[in-house]
């Protein structure tokens, strides 16, 4: 049938639960520490304020807040919640409570506008938001009930950590859930056109909380300290921090977003051992290794997903961190989280352009885009993929849905990839994004990557830019390094000396930063709109 095979069984004690009437929270709340360590073991550390939650406070609150949610604020199985929070200690815990009654959470991200969130709201068909204080004023038109993080000067509103502190955790309600019920809709990041509700069910959660356990079992990180800055909103953070690594009984510190000087003095404080991160967050630790001050000798392992990583960047990350493990994983908002990962370091070392292997339960194909055949190792095609934890469909959307999951249950990730003979995954880029020069394609990943390999760029992003006779060009926007002050030819200048004449990137504008978004991803419709705008004034 042409399809690869995860290489790897999940043993004994990892088994995916397969009892019908399992929701994720009562999954997870069984995977805590037992009740004797639980009072001690200590959860979430708040990096800002130094505040700790334990097991047992967690434990706790969940069940309080579920109860507070049905019991006071009255909401059934089935309804929408729309989550509106930056990272907190109390993210975990309007989750798991969302999941315990049969509520559907649909978390977004802070920073969203108005209408960003009017449009979340009516898609997701929320009954009742959930948001901070400060961003209270962004529903004042949105005619759905809201229910405040903390207090607020607005006396009358209840609030979630009220809700915790007053209701009784024995009183959680009995609300019938199976694995099938819809557990999240949580919307993919609109990296290539709008972006669409993802249908996660229970079981696609359970699934993936226990392909986690095992993996942080498999790389003996069970006495890791975890580091947080990815948000929760994004499938990322959310299956990590907000849910999964509370099911190994680790403990975790907590940034409410990514600064980089800030990420460094709380590994030096906390000792952090692990990182779960993304590739702008590699990138500026190679750019700036030589003027870290911080003690980064508790690092043991960083991963990387969500975006490319290129093999010039990671080797030279392991060049100057020796010490720790760089490991890259590939995952989808639609497959719930990482689809393939690496369960061995000296497999990550041998293999540095490489995501890593199928995870357990995972099988892929790779497709030829134009006969729609399966392709041997080395042939590059697009990547479907089939596993427990693919997407139930597109909320409101069958055409997409139907476009993207096959009769047979293959998921179509419009991402261009191969397999090496060993089972080894090589994302080369989206297909929807390659530049199509005079009949060529051209990755701007493959770019990116040449870019950043130059000690004078601090930072580059590769867009596609209309041209009357070959269609498109490669245009790059370069950061320079400090200091630096390389020019538009000299850039052109180095990367024609490393690729085929058709890749050569063709214009050259700098600027300041490179727009990202919260989970690492380069903005790249932003970039476009820019270049174009420009041309047109
Ligand atoms: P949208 O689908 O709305 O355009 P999105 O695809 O960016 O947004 P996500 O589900 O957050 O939304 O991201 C999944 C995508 O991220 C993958 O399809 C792939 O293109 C990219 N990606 C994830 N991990 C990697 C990786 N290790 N290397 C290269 N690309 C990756
Ligand atoms: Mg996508």
């Amino acid at each position: 049938t042409g399809a690869y095979h995860s290489l790897t069984q999940l043993c004994e004690n990892f088994r995916i639960p397969t009892r019908h009437d399992l929701d994720t929270a009562e999954y997870v709340l069984s995977q805590f520490p037992n009740p004797d360590h639980a009072d001690s073991r200590v959860a979430l550390i708040d990096s800002d304020t130094n505040q700790r939650v334990t097991y047992a406070q967690l434990h706790r609150s969940i069940r309080a807040l579920a109860s507070g949610l049905y019991h006071g604020v009255g909401v059934r199985k089935g309804d929408a919640i729309f989550l509106l929070s930056p990272n907190s200690v109390l993210y975990p815990t309007m989750c798991l409570a969302i999941f315990s009654i049969g509520a559907i959470l649909s978390p977004a991200n802070p920073a969203y506008t108005v209408s960003e969130i009017a449009k979340q709201v009516r898609d997701s068909g929320a009954k009742l938001v959930i948001s901070t204080p400060e961003e209270q004023h962004k529903f004042a038109q949105i005619g759905v009930p809201i229910l405040l993080t903390a207090r607020s000067s607005d006396k009358d509103s209840l609030c979630v950590e009220e809700l915790i502190e007053g209701c009784d955790p024995l009183e959680l309600p009995k609300v019938k859930l199976t694995q099938s019920d819809t557990a999240a809709v949580l919307y993919s990041s609109g990296t290539t056109g709008t972006s669409k509700g993802v249908i996660l069910t229970h079981a696609n959660f359970i699934a993936v909380m226990t392909l986690l356990r095992w993996s942080i079992y498999e790389i003996s990180a069970q006495d890791d300290i975890f580091l947080c800055f990815l948000p929760m909103f994004h499938i990322y953070g959310l299956a990590f921090f907000a849910l999964g690594l509370f099911t190994v009984g680790v403990t975790t510190v907590l940034m409410k977003r990514y600064d980089f000087q800030a990420m460094l003095q709380a590994v030096e404080a906390h000792k952090v051992s692990n990182i779960p991160a993304v590739p702008p967050v590699i990138l500026g630790l190679v750019k700036h290794a030589s003027k870290i001050k911080c003690d980064l000798s508790s690092l043991r392992r960083i991963g990387s997903g969500a975006a490319a990583l290129s093999k010039e960047l990671t080797e030279e990350f392991r060049l100057k961190f020796p010490w720790v493990e760089l490991r890259p994983g590939y995952g989808l908002t639609e497959s719930c989280g990482a689809t393939t990962f690496f369960v061995s370091n000296e497999d990550a070392r041998a293999h540095p352009a490489s995501c890593g292997m199928l995870e357990p339960t995972f099988s892929a194909k790779v497709i030829d885009i134009e006969t729609g055949t399966a392709l041997p190792p080395y042939k590059r095609g697009e990547l479907w993929i089939k596993s427990p934890t693919i997407m139930k469909g597109y909320l409101g959307n069958e055409e997409a849905t139907a476009a993207t999951i096959d009769s047979d249950g293959w998921l179509k990730t419009g991402d261009l990839g191969y397999f090496d003979e060993d089972g080894f995954l090589y994302v080369v880029d989206r297909i929807k994004e390659l530049i199509k020069h005079n009949g060529y394609q051209v990755a701007p990943a493959e770019l990116e990557a040449v870019l950043l390999s130059h000690p004078k760029i601090a930072d580059a992003a590769v867009i596609p830019v209309e041209d009357e006779e070959s269609g498109e060009i490669p245009m790059a926007y370069v950061v320079r390094a400090s200091g630096s002050e390389i020019t538009e030819q000299q850039v052109i200048q180095f990367v024609a000396n490393q690729v085929a004449p058709y890749k050569k990137v063709r214009r050259v504008d700098f600027i300041g930063a490179i727009p990202k978004s919260a989970a690492g991803k380069i903005l790249r419709k932003q970039l476009v709109s820019d270049a174009h705008k420009q041309q047109t004034t």
